[in-house]
This record gives structure tokens, C-alpha cells and sequence, in this order.
């Protein structure tokens, strides 16, 4: 067993790039109150260069293993590397980017190393006892969970945006290329498809149409989309409709894209905290709802109370009429 004192270093590992970039920022505070060093860990085929810019970020120090292997997210070969990399050099805290690859991976790397997990942890500190403490949204948002760990590794993962990404500093730190043996998995990726996404992202559009589960069919996305055309704007939604009924890849929200438009138009959107903590930002929030109380009216600036399949073609056709 490893000695509790032999644990060091703040790592950060994402698949997602941009999340690993957002995570060092956090890191760099953790590991300046540790007074320890930062690691990226870069796993990938060909990724050489993103290791200088890792540097350049905040890490003192990034850990590479580029291998063709490593091309393509797979749990078997990434968990296989991140476990002989903390086995080898013992990090005391590990940061994983939360994404769906990220959580399965961090969860099985603890169970190796015998470690503690916290997933989806919004606020990182450290206590008087040098230990982490993670702070993660509970009961379905209506508390926040404060945990520290009794041992280490200190495993959490942190979800996209929870961090501001750093910036570019004219720095450099130590790459090390890492040989780890990688076998052959034992699942094979027969077909990758992309995910359809909008062209323009969500975060930089002025005007937001969005939709809840006041929508009752796919199609009826149509709707919105007349509408956002006519304003020059976007389509977004509510988590439900993207994780559960799959029709968005992607949401707004506390755990989806925080956005800040001229104009956010909710439209059966109930409004809970999950899903207001991403549009508090927009300078002009609309909603429609048929239920009077719904708490969407609680933060819109302007509320109207109805069916949204009777609203939107109406303000459709009003704001046509008022640009022609
Ligand atoms: C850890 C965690 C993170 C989460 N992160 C997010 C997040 O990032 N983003 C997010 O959105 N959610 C998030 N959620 C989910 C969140 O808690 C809610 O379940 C979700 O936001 C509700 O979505 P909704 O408003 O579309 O649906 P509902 O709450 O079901 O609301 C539907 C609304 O539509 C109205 N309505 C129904 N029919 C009509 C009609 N014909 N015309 C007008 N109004 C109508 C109803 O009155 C109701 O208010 C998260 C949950 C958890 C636990």
C-alpha cells in the first residue's frame, strides 16, 4: 500500500480538450495551496502539440502517451493507461472532465486504486487538513453536498463550465513521453457518426428560442425554428428533451451551456434552478407557460400565461408583420 505521503501532484485528464483546458485553471489554484505541482495527463494518437500548449496553460509538467491506439475514446485502453500512470507516480488529486466517457472512467480507475469518487463536483477546495473538498448539487438541486476525502487518491470529475479556462501565458514545463503497454481491447467500434450540432454555438447567439417539455412531438420543433428565423436567432431546450427524448444533442443549463442573449424566449419550460442557473445571464428573458405558477415567472421580464402552440405562430406572425 502506498504511504499517505507519497501521494503528489494535482492531475487533470479530459478526453474533452477544451475541458481539460478549463480544469487546469482549477488545478493551479489546488495545487499552489498544496504547494505541488500541476499535471496534465494527454492521452490521444498524434497529440504532440497539444503538450506544449498544455504547458502554456498552467501544467507544470504533462504526462503523454500518444499511441494509434489512443486515437478514439475507449474506456479498456484510456483506464488501462491512467491506472499504470497513477499506480507509477501516485497523484494525490485527479481531477476527470465529466462528460459521459469521463464519469465512467473516473469510476472505475477508484475502484482500481481503492480511492474515493466524487462526480460532477462545481466548487474544489482544499480544508486545513491538506484534504479535497468537492461540492456537488444533490436532491435534484435543492442542496449542495460538501465532501471531503479520508483518502487518496482524491478522485473527482467536473462537468463542462463549472471552471473558467486560464489564460495563455508565455510559460513552458517538463513533457514526458510515456510508454505504457496498451492490449488490444476487447470492444471493437464498428461505425462513429458525429453528432448533429448547430453551426453557430449556442453560447454566441443574441436571440434564444427555447423549449421544454411542453412540447409534446419532435416535429413541433418547427415551430421554434420559425420563430428564432424570423428574430435572427437559435433553437435550444431544456435537459429533458435532449437527454431523454434525444431530440437535441445538446441543452441549457447548469449542466448544459450557460448562454447570455439579448433575448431568451422559454416556451413550456417550467423553470426549475437547473435550468435557470444557464439563462440568468440573457438580458431579456420571455416565457410562456399555461400554468400561472410556474417559477419561469419568477425571473422572465415579460410572462404569458398560455398554450405555446397558440403563442408561437401568433408572436411569429406579429414580429413578421412588425419587420416587414
Ligand atoms: C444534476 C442535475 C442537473 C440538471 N441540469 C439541467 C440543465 O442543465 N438544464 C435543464 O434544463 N435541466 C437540468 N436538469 C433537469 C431539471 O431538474 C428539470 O427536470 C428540467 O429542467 C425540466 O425541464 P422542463 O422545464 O422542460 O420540463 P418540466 O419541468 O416538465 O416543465 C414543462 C413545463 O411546460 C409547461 N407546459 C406544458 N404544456 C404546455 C403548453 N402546451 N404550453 C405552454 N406550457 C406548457 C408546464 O406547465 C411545465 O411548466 C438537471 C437535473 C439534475 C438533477
Amino acid at each position: 500500500m502506498t504511504n499517505v505521503n507519497e501521494f503528489k501532484g494535482v492531475w487533470v485528464f479530459s478526453e474533452a480538450y477544451d475541458l481539460t483546458l478549463e480544469m487546469l485553471g482549477k488545478g493551479q489554484e489546488l495545487a499552489n495551496k498544496l504547494k505541488s505541482e500541476l499535471v496534465a495527463v494527454l492521452l490521444g494518437n498524434k497529440v504532440q502539440d497539444k503538450a506544449s500548449e498544455l504547458t502554456k496553460y498552467g501544467a507544470d509538467k504533462v504526462y503523454l502517451v500518444d499511441n494509434p491506439a489512443l486515437e478514439h475514446f475507449q474506456t479498456e485502453p484510456y483506464l488501462k493507461v491512467l491506472h499504470d500512470l497513477a499506480k507509477s507516480y501516485h497523484p494525490e488529486i485527479l481531477l476527470v472532465g465529466s462528460t459521459r466517457n469521463g464519469k465512467t472512467l473516473a469510476a472505475r480507475l477508484a475502484e482500481r486504486l481503492n480511492a474515493g469518487c466524487v462526480p460532477d463536483c462545481i466548487r474544489l477546495g482544499i480544508d486545513e487538513d491538506r484534504r479535497l473538498v468537492g461540492e456537488r448539487i444533490t436532491y435534484g438541486g435543492n442542496a449542495i453536498a460538501k465532501i471531503a476525502f479520508k483518502s487518496k487518491p482524491q478522485i473527482v470529475t467536473v462537468p463542462a463550465r463549472a471552471f473558467e479556462k486560464p489564460s495563455l501565458q508565455e510559460r513552458t514545463g517538463q513533457i514526458m513521453n510515456l510508454d505504457v503497454k496498451i492490449e488490444p481491447p476487447k470492444v471493437e467500434i464498428v461505425e462513429r457518426k458525429p453528432l448533429e450540432t448547430s453551426s453557430v454555438k449556442i453560447e454566441e447567439a443574441e436571440v434564444i428560442v427555447s423549449c421544454g417539455r411542453g412540447l409534446k412531438n419532435k416535429d413541433d420543433v418547427g415551430l421554434l425554428k420559425e420563430l428564432a428565423e424570423v428574430l435572427g436567432g437559435q433553437v435550444g431546450c431544456s435537459r429533458p428533451l435532449a437527454e431523454d427524448r434525444k431530440w437535441f444533442s445538446e441543452w441549457i443549463g447548469l449542466s448544459g451551456h450557460k448562454v447570455k442573449p439579448k433575448l431568451y424566449i422559454a416556451s413550456g419550460v417550467s423553470g426549475v434552478i437547473q435550468h435557470v442557473a444557464g439563462i440568468r445571464d440573457s438580458r431579456v428573458i420571455v416565457a410562456i407557460n399555461e400554468d400561472p405558477e410556474a417559477p419561469i415567472f419568477e425571473i422572465a421580464d415579460y410572462g404569458i400565461v398560455g398554450n405555446l402552440y397558440e403563442i408561437l405562430p401568433a408572436l411569429k406572425e406579429a414580429l413578421r408583420k412588425q419587420i416587414q
